[in-house]
């Protein structure tokens, strides 16, 4: 997976697999929206991609836009041998506007380059990090 410009990515990152149950939301990432699985019957939110609702067994589920906000709830420093050992993060996002459990996604802040630039608590908005043709990963980047 190539490190697009101006995002602290790992340079050997491969891309994700790319399968029915989660390309589509590989490709509202790209177009800058948060889609994740929705429970029909409960209403439950849920990431990453499962086939059934981990709160009421239901199995039928729709995609559900988010706003694309949320906060950090942990984070982790890794040294990059691909960079010389520049270091990249990868934080746990608890995303905003979602129903039962909290959401939380396993990304990069991409606009964090050094220690203590971020903090548990941080404010974040989505922006994708592109692969493959018309496909992205969900990152985020700082809020004031
Ligand atoms: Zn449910």
């Amino acid at each position: 997976m190539n490190n697009p410009e101006g995002l602290n990515r790992p340079e050997a990152m491969p891309a994700p697999v790319v399968a029915p149950i989660n390309e589509v939301m590989f490709a509202a990432a790209a177009e800058g929206r948060l889609s994740v699985q929705r429970c029909v019957r409960c209403g439950a939110h849920r990431y990453p991609p499962a086939e059934g609702c981990y709160r009421c067994g239901g199995l039928d589920w729709a995609w559900s836009d988010l706003p694309g906000t949320g906060t950090v709830y942990s984070y982790t420093w890794i040294p990059d041998r691909g960079r010389d050992g520049r270091l990249y993060n990868v934080a746990v996002v608890d995303v905003d506007g979602t129903e039962g459990d909290p959401v939380r996604v396993l990304a990069n802040v991409v606009d964090a380059w050094c220690q203590g630039e971020i903090v548990v608590g941080q404010r974040v908005e989505m922006i994708p990090v592109p692969f493959g043709d018309r496909l992205a990963l969900p990152g985020f980047r700082r809020l004031q």
